[in-house]
């Protein structure tokens, strides 16, 4: 037993999906302000704000770790596939 369980899946996407096509998206509904997402963006990209007008991350230097998705206490950020070449 050395704690090496796999982080629980981002969202249907898988990881390597969520790297290459994903986008961080919020329900900015939920959203209580409470900036946890923001504290835990290891590139201090501003989730909250994004959270709080309702707008994906399409800051090119998002990681897509998936720090934010994972700590927001309320559900509000999931990933999104990004409609690249839709055809
Ligand atoms: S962690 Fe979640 S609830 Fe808190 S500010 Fe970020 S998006 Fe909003
Ligand atoms: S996915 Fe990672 S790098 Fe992108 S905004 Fe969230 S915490 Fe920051």
């Amino acid at each position: 037993m050395f704690g090496t369980s796999q982080p629980a899946p981002l969202t249907d996407l898988n990881r390597y999906t969520a790297l290459s096509e994903g986008q961080v998206v919020p329900e900015a509904s939920r959203c209580v302000q409470c900036g946890i997402c923001s504290y835990n963006c290891p590139i201090n990209i501003d989730v909250r704000a994004h959270a709080w007008r309702g707008l994906p991350i399409h800051d090119g230097h998002c990681l897509t770790c998936g720090q934010c998705v994972q700590r927001c206490p309320r559900g509000v950020l999931r990933f999104e596939r990004i409609a690249l070449l839709n055809v």
